[in-house]
Formats: structure tokens, C-alpha cells, sequence
């Protein structure tokens, strides 16, 4: 088959890899119909992250193929949708929340393991880790919509979980990539009141403000936090939102806290947690890789009833054999979200 290949920093080509086969009963081969490329696989490559040589991309979703002996929850010919990683949801980790700690989980794209960048995918643990989408002839808008569950809206609502975002609150976001705007889209969702977005483009301010943003931040740093601090009579957000990973984005997040609140972190830290600067005023960190797996359901219901979507952060799209052109475009910040047409 044809996938992208991680060669090194600036360097994913599409080349041939092995057709992925059922190596265990517990698995499934998934053709794959649309990939994203994420803001994390950026990390790599830029080279601020390792990644081994080898398959890469973890967002995908397709129609299974083949399915092992022990895989009774999805069939062949199941549309299905599923999180960043597979998972067991049965180990002490899982039903504690911690699908990323699975026991006996792991990460597609690794190298190793088949990616979602490519034409087809063998999914360990397919009976717990693939949902079924209901229903047939989704329109793309809405196929998009679904791609988005694997990974980034999943991430941008595990961010206003963790920061505890409820009815009425003002909250606000730091970070205008495709995660902050799904945590804009996840704190409406919530009921949050009032959603500062910090977005310095206007054409992620826009979008923003569609998913439910309520004040636009154009500043960086320290005026960004005077912004705030402004828009919230100088108490700090009820629940503040960290979606970048870079040390200026981490210490905004602490910084526009309120009081007492719990700041909710996914950008992968890129830089030190100011936890000193935040623990004299009781203010928490919580957050880290979303659990995907247990959030897809609700949200797949959100998305199917046309209430949420989150597909409209793609903003760019093109193929397996111009994955390169996807990454580009991301990097350049061209893109917010690139889309990667596989199949049908
Ligand atoms: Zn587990």
C-alpha cells in the first residue's frame, strides 16, 4: 500500500509499505477514506520532537475490511471513527479515565505501527477502540466533521473538561490552531457565557467567533493577559484554556486564570509549567493527551444531529501523493487543519 513516510525533520513522503494483515484476533484492517495532519505531528516536523523513521499520523477514518476472530462490536463495512491511540477501556487505567496509560495500548503512526496517513491501517484492539458511525451517505461536510472526533475536537473539549468550563462561566482560550478553535466550539457546547478567544489571524478570529467566541485577544504576552485581565474586571477567566504548548502560551494560560480556577492544558508543553507563579493563588493545572475514546460517543452525537461542526477547521485539502504539500501548508501556517483525501 501507499503511506506517508517520516524520513526525518521536513521530510514525510508518500512510498510503499506492507499491506497491512490480521496479526491477532483482536484486530481489524481499516481503508482508510480521509487523514488530517495534526498540529503535533508539526513538532516532528520541525525537529522539536523525535520521531522515528517510518509510518506516521495518527487521525483517521474509513470502512473496515477484514476483522479478527474476537472482534464482535464492528463488522465489515463499518463506517468507524476511533481515538488518536487504541485501548482496551477494560485495564485499571482505562475505567480510571487514562485511555493514554492503557496497559495494553498503544500509538498509531509510530514508526512501526501503521498511520492514519495512509491507505489502510491495522487496528490492534479494534473491538474497543473503533466506534460505528451510524447511518450512510454522510455529506463530506459531515465526514469532516467526523474525522475531526479522532483526535483535535476531542482535544479542544478534554481542554474545557479539564479546566472544569460550565453553564455561565467566561473562559478563554490561548491558542487559535485548530484545538483552540475546537475548544472554543467545546466551551459553547458547555454553556460557557463568554469566550475570550486570543487569535492574532483574522481569518481564525472569524471562525472563532462562529464556533461561539464572544471577545477576540489580538495580543501576545503580557498585553494579552492586560486584555484580559480588562474583559473580566481584573479577576482572570473562570476557566482558562492552554492549546499551544510554547512557554509564552503556558504562562498567558497562568497568568489569565482567576483565583481558585484550573487551568486546562493539551498543548504539548514546549516549555516549563510557571506552577510557583500559579500555586499562591490556588490555581490548578489539569490536562494532558485527550482520552478520545471515551469522549467520542457524546460528541459523535453532536455532530450527527448537526448541533456542533468542528469539520469547518479544514481549510485546506489534497492527497496522499501531495503529503508533503500538507505539511507545508501547516507549517506555514498557511492552513489551520490540513485535510488528506484517501479513498471513498
Ligand atoms: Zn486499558
Amino acid at each position: 500500500m501507499r503511506a506517508a513516510v517520516f524520513n526525518g525533520p521536513g521530510s514525510v513522503d508518500v512510498a510503499d509499505r506492507p499491506d497491512p494483515v490480521i496479526e491477532e484476533p483482536t484486530d481489524a484492517i481499516v481503508r482508510v477514506v480521509l487523514a488530517c495532519v495534526c498540529g503535533s505531528d508539526l513538532w516532528y516536523w520541525r525537529g522539536e520532537s523525535p520521531h522515528p523513521v517510518g509510518s506516521i499520523g495518527h487521525e483517521f477514518i474509513g470502512v473496515v475490511e477484514e476483522v479478527g476472530a474476537q472482534v464482535v462490536t464492528v463488522a465489515v463495512g463499518d463506517f468507524v471513527i476511533a481515538p488518536f491511540i487504541f485501548s482496551d477501556m477494560s485495564c485499571p487505567h482505562c475505567l480510571n479515565g487514562a485511555t493514554l496509560s492503557c496497559v495494553r495500548g498503544g500509538n498509531f503512526g509510530n514508526g512501526e505501527i501503521d498511520g492514519g496517513q495512509g491507505e489502510a491501517v491495522r487496528v490492534p484492539l479494534a473491538g474497543s477502540t473503533l466506534v460505528p458511525v451510524p447511518g450512510s451517505g454522510h455529506s463530506d461536510a459531515m465526514l469532516k466533521s467526523l474525522l475531526t472526533l479522532w483526535d483535535v475536537m476531542a482535544t479542544g473539549h478534554h481542554a474545557a473538561v479539564s479546566a472544569r468550563v460550565k453553564q455561565g462561566d467566561t473562559v478563554a482560550v490561548v491558542g487559535d490552531g485548530a484545538v483552540g478553535l475546537c475548544a472554543v466550539l467545546a466551551s459553547r457546547r458547555l454553556g460557557a457565557d463568554r469566550i475570550i478567544a486570543l487569535s492574532r489571524n483574522p481569518e481564525r478570529q472569524k471562525l472563532a467567533l462562529e464556533f461561539g467566541a464572544t471577545d477576540i485577544v489580538g495580543e501576545r504576552g503580557d498585553p494579552a493577559t492586560q486584555a484580559v485581565l480588562e474583559l473580566t474586571s481584573g479577576i482572570g477567566a473562570d476557566a482558562a484554556m492552554e492549546c499551544v504548548g510554547t512557554a509564552q502560551s503556558i504562562a498567558t494560560a497562568g497568568a489569565i486564570a482567576r483565583p481558585g480556577s484550573t487551568v486546562g492544558i493539551v498543548g504539548v508543553p514546549h516549555g516549563e509549567i510557571p506552577f510557583v507563579d500559579t500555586f499562591f493563588h490556588n490555581i490548578g493545572w489539569k490536562g494532558g493527551p485527550a482520552p478520545a475514546r471515551i469522549y467520542i460517543p457524546d460528541l459523535l452525537t453532536d455532530v450527527l444531529a448537526g448541533s456542533i461542526n468542528p469539520g469547518q477547521i479544514f481549510d485546506y485539502e489534497t492527497d496522499l501523493n501531495h503529503i508533503t504539500d500538507a505539511y507545508r501548508a501547516m507549517d506555514e501556517r498557511r492552513a489551520i487543519k490540513s485535510l488528506i483525501r484517501v479513498g471513498s
